[in-house]
């Protein structure tokens, strides 16, 4: 461990090389450990389904071998990734080295691939979000940067380069069985849905294009020769299914994933019904419940239709997005006020960013008993449980009904973020393009009086009615600040909102992460209501159920193990 066998110039671990001693059966034991509480009270690895936690587990350590077979390089183990288990550290990123050139065999990125922040620059090589690309330094690799895309990049890289054959631009619409509810899976339907664009009308295009299969027909049949994967992540973007975990998720204007960069069927759940359409059971639909990434909490990115994905000019998807959105962080909300869909305070707005979290390496940080012993009971004592709690209910409050709450939903409506310009100087915010949309998409608005801004709003897309109370609210705002204290929401600093001109931004409802979905077994296989495997149909990652295990971790194990499993099936 101490050594640096790839030579990437690495130094010393962070971590001592005897804590990160591990092996598959402590995986195991840790991620189905029925004693750790996160910080919200709720013993997530409790629930988790054990076979399938057993085979991530055994295929955990063949799946990083996979990863560094085909291209990818990881800086040292730094703390926990989300749901990964706390007795040991694990969170290993995915890195590549700052050069001249981007060259993936190499490991190398050229700065315009990695994009620049300082230009308001992300490349069409990388969309991560806010950093692109974050220094590795502190991971012990100096002069690397990390992020998902190298992770997404070098795969594809490789898998191209195998003469693997993509048919993008395709929309996956039902799972064809043998009979509706019995035999074998026979293959997929599937129909043409391109990404055009917005401005010149023509079609979007990958990065990459080697492989690329160009079949244009309305619909399409494909045979499996041999099974169906199903990979098409999380379901936030399906109301219906959303609503069987949270009611309150009906509200229209709620965010969920990076819509921008994966389009309008962004999270819709189509594997998971079309999976229930053959007789697929679910598994795991209550392990959202009170997620950090994966039930509702309000963005401190301001003022845009994509908070999540929060992308500069330069990658294709800012075309959707329109605007970068401006971060105010969890700071700025001391010089913001959120109101409802009526214009109304809901809660302490300090608290906005303090959502909930997972249990966490070491042991102290977030949610993890400090000295953590592993099955041990008193991580889940009361005492403990009362001594780590922390979780702000701001997000509770914003989906609660209010004045403009109709039926039949009686959904909440959009949070706006109001303030003023003398916010804007102290916070240096930059009210302008690309941080906002040129020209205006309806999620950010300036006006000289409060009534004016008021009506405003009626410019997005989910505001239903002007913001009646506003005027009144900042009036009774003002006169608690001028008190020094929030007799309402017991706000800890507030400064008057009362310099021209004002502002209203949408501080987006959002969800990230999706859990529960198809329920698999073991080998990764779909298995029916009646608990019998579905021959030939296999499923992983978000369009999955059985775990709150955040991430790539999860279903790059997942998709290894049922592509090994579906490449022993017979051949049709
Ligand atoms: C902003 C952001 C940051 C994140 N950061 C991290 C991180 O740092 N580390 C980490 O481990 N995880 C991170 N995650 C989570 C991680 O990205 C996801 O958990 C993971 O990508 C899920 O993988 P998946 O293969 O299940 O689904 P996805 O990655 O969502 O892939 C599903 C794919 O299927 C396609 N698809 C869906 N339906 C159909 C259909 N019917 N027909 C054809 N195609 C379809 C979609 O377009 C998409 O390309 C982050 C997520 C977000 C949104």
């Amino acid at each position: 461990m101490a050594a640096d066998p790839q030579g990437l110039g690495l130094t010393a671990p962070r971590i001592k090389p005897q804590d990160l001693e591990d092996d598959p059966d402590r995986l195991f034991t840790d991620m189905t450990d029925w004693s750790v509480v996160d910080a919200t009270g709720v013993a997530r690895y409790r629930y988790n389904d054990r076979e399938l936690h057993r085979a991530w587990a055994d295929n955990a350590p063949k799946v990083r071998q996979f990863m560094m077979d085909n291209y990818i390089r990881f800086a040292r183990i730094d703390g926990t990734h989300q749901g990964g288990g706390v007795s040991r550290a694990r969170a290993a990123r995915a890195i590549m080295k700052m050069a001249d050139k981007t060259d993936i065999k190499a490991g190398t990125l050229s700065p315009q691939d990695r994009g620049d922040p300082a230009a308001e620059r992300h490349s069409p090589f990388n969309p991560m979000r806010t950093i692109p690309g974050g220094s590795a330094t502190a991971l012990g690799a100096p002069g690397w940067v990390f992020g998902g895309f190298v992770i997404a990049r070098s795969l594809e890289y490789s898998a191209r380069e195998k003469g693997i054959r993509f048919m993008l631009n395709r929309h996956m619409d039902e799972i064809i069985r043998e009979q509706p509810f019995s035999g074998r899976v026979l293959g997929v339907k599937a129909s043409y849905t391109p990404r055009m664009h917005p401005e010149t009308g023509a079609r979007l295009e990958s990065f990459w294009q080697n492989g690329n299969i160009d079949e244009r027909a309305d619909t399409i049949y494909i045979r499996a020769r041999k099974a169906v994967i199903v990979g098409t992540g999380g379901m936030h973007g399906s109301v219906p299914l959303r609503t069987m975990i949270d009611p309150r998720m009906v509200e229209p204007s709620i965010e969920y994933g990076p819509s921008s960069l994966i389009g309008p069927r962004n999270m819709d759940g189509s594997g998971i019904i079309a999976g229930m359409k053959i007789g697929a059971n679910l598994a795991g639909m209550m392990q959202n419940y009170q997620h950090s990434l994966a039930s509702p909490t309000i963005s401190s990115v301001l003022g845009t239709r994509d908070a999540v994905a929060s992308i500069f000019p330069g990658h294709p998807a800012f075309l959707f997005a329109r605007a970068k959105g401006i971060a105010i962080g969890n700071a700025g909300w001391e010089h913001v006020i959120a109101v409802n869909q009526v214009g109304q305070r809901f809660y302490n707005e300090s608290t906005i960013g303090s959502i909930s979290s997972d249990a966490k390496y070491p042991p102290g940080s977030d949610g993890t008993r400090n000295p953590f012993v592993p099955l041990d009971w008193r991580n889940a004592s009361t005492a403990q449980v009362k001594a780590q709690y922390k979780r702000s209910a701001a997000s509770d409050a914003a989906l609660a009904m209010n004045e403009g709450s109709r039926a039949p939903d009686y959904a909440s409506g959009p949070v706006w973020a109001i303030f003023d310009s003398a916010a804007v100087a102290r916070g240096g915010w930059p009210v302008r393009y690309p941080y906002i949309a040129d020209p205006p998409d309806g999620y950010f608005h300036k006006a000289d009086t409060l009534a004016e801004l008021a009506k405003k709003v009626m410019g997005h897309p989910h505001q239903k009615m002007p913001l009646k109370h506003l005027v009144e609210t900042v009036a009774r705002y003002n006169a608690l600040a001028d008190k020094g204290v929030d007799e309402d929401f017991e706000k800890p600093v507030m400064h008057r909102i009362d310099t021209p001109p004002f502002y209203a931004a949408t501080a987006g409802i959002r969800v990230l992460d999706s859990y529960g979905g198809l329920r698999i077994n073991g080998k990764a296989q779909v298995v029916d209501t009646h608990g019998e495997v579905i021959t030939g149909l296999y499923a992983g990652g978000e369009a999955s159920g059985g775990g709150t295990q955040h991430g790539i971790g999860r279903a790059s194990v997942h998709g290894y193990i049922a592509g090994t499993n579906a490449a022993q099936e017979p051949s049709a």
